[in-house]
């Protein structure tokens, strides 16, 4: 049985004190709820340290939007998985759509991230994701295979123990477009079963799959129905506390 997770990708919004007001509501409305998911939140750098004193005492976990992949050294404004380590993180998305398109991350680099966080006992949020184009010109399949291939070569499947993919459509990631459960159901049954061959059918069934791609309570329970889809990576709408707590309940 796998657990599902919410995760929350804050992105570069809230400042510290908007950081501890949305952490405290978030953390009153969870309080009395019987949570069946792990809840996992992921502001800002700046906002860690202070976000980790927060949560002291709530459902709620740690997370970060990205690292660097080298263990410490000169890379002037860089943050290592050691530093995000010290300030109580627990999780790391890695290879996040906007990484890979803005900031032309590709999969060997984050190849090297995910071997860096899992180093450093962090656990990786793996994001895959094709284009609109990619998807029309029916090359889904193909994309995500050498995006999942890609990010994890050269590892064992003991190694990739607290790995955690996220299958996120770009075409779906801040749009208001979702993909529909049955899209998405489908792309997850594919990583599942390339997982199995890649590595086995064990390691395959215990994998984490989390859904991203405008989640909102008025779509979250229908995704998560869904066999293959473990949980959601939440942008927008983990911003406000009611509607994150709108997609935490319907797990
Ligand atoms: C994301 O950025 O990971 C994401 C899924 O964003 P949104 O929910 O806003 O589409």
């Amino acid at each position: 049985m796998r657990t599902k997770l919410i995760a929350g990708n804050w992105k570069m919004n809230n400042d510290l004190n908007e950081s501890k007001v949305l952490i405290a509501k978030l953390a009153k409305s969870l309080k009395d709820l019987e949570l069946n998911c792990e809840v996992v939140i992921c502001p800002p750098y700046t906002s860690l340290s202070e976000s980790a004193t927060a949560i002291v005492g709530t459902k709620i976990k740690l997370g970060a939007q990205n690292l660097h992949q080298e263990e410490s050294g000169a890379y002037t404004g860089e943050v290592s998985a050691k530093m995000l380590l010290s300030t109580g993180c627990e999780y790391v998305i890695i290879g996040h759509s906007e990484r890979r398109t803005i900031f032309k991350e590709n999969d060997e680099l984050i190849n090297k991230k995910i071997d860096r966080a899992l180093k450093n006992n962090l656990k990786p949020i793996f994001c895959v994701g094709e284009l609109l184009e990619e998807r029309e010109n029916n090359i889904t399949e193909k994309v995500i295979e050498s995006q999942v291939l890609g990010g994890l070569n050269g590892f064992s499947e003991n190694e990739l123990a607290d790995l955690i993919i996220a299958y996120e459509p770009v075409w779906a990631i801040g749009t208001g477009k979702t993909a529909t459960p049955e899209q998405a159901e489908d792309v997850h049954k594919f990583i599942r079963d390339l997982l199995e061959k890649r590595f086995s059918k064990e390691f395959a069934e215990k994998l984490l799959i989390l859904y991203g791609g405008s989640v909102k309570p008025e779509n979250s329970k229908e995704l998560l129905s869904q066999k293959n889809i473990d949980g959601a990576l939440v942008g927008g709408a983990c911003l406000k506390a009611e509607s994150f707590v709108g997609i935490i309940q319907s797990a």
